[in-house]
């Protein structure tokens, strides 16, 4: 079985920027696409997982957040998986309430993932031996509890916040890594 690197999107392969609602918005962070590769030559799948509540705040749609996802496909020479994301907000507001729920799939509850494993469990996604990589504390706190490795990266919020929040919660990472290349590269001498 292949094993998994569930990757958040923005300040782990793209700029932190805030909501990003249209393609040209999107600006890769350094090495992203070759840092991809090397993960996907060593046989990971490649699954990105992230919060989109700015489908619940009426900032973007889906069809909107499905362009941006497309332009980072061809950024990245179209080796991830797949793309998950939460579009909900508990309280957010100004968009459809449909998505105005406390959901069970918005990090740092672990419903991404799950839905990742249910759906893509004939191509061999599963939560046990895989890896987690994101710059906020809940990128990891999604994997609280979880058989998965966890990586915390330094290119996105500001680091001692998210630190302070993962041990707020007693949630240890298992390696931090200032980006993405140097994650994989950490990941791929285990
Ligand atoms: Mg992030
Ligand atoms: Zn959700």
């Amino acid at each position: 079985m292949s094993k998994t690197v569930f990757l958040d999107r923005d300040g782990t392969l793209n700029r932190e920027i805030g909501f990003i609602g249209s393609p040209d918005r999107l600006e890769l962070l350094p090495g992203v696409p070759g840092a991809l590769r090397r993960l996907h030559d060593r046989g990971y799948r490649l699954v990105i997982t992230t919060n989109q509540s700015g489908i619940a705040r009426g900032l973007y749609t889906e069809r909107d957040l499905a362009r941006v996802h497309e332009r980072l496909h061809g950024l990245v020479q179209g080796l991830p998986f797949a793309y998950l994301h939460c579009p909900h907000h508990p309280d957010a507001e100004g968009g459809d309430p449909a998505y105005r729920r406390d959901c069970t799939c918005r990090k740092p509850k672990s419903g991404l993932l799950h839905q990742a494993c249910a759906m893509l469990k004939g191509f061999g996604v599963s939560l046990e031996g895989s890896v987690v990589i994101g710059d906020s504390a809940r990128d990891l706190l999604m994997a609280n509890g979880l058989p998965l490795t966890k990586v915390l990266v330094a290119s996105g919020k500001p680091v001692e916040a998210e630190r302070q929040k993962l041990r707020d919660a007693g949630c240890v990472p298992d390696h931090e890594a200032a980006d993405l290349p140097a994650a994989v590269s950490w990941l791929l001498e285990q």
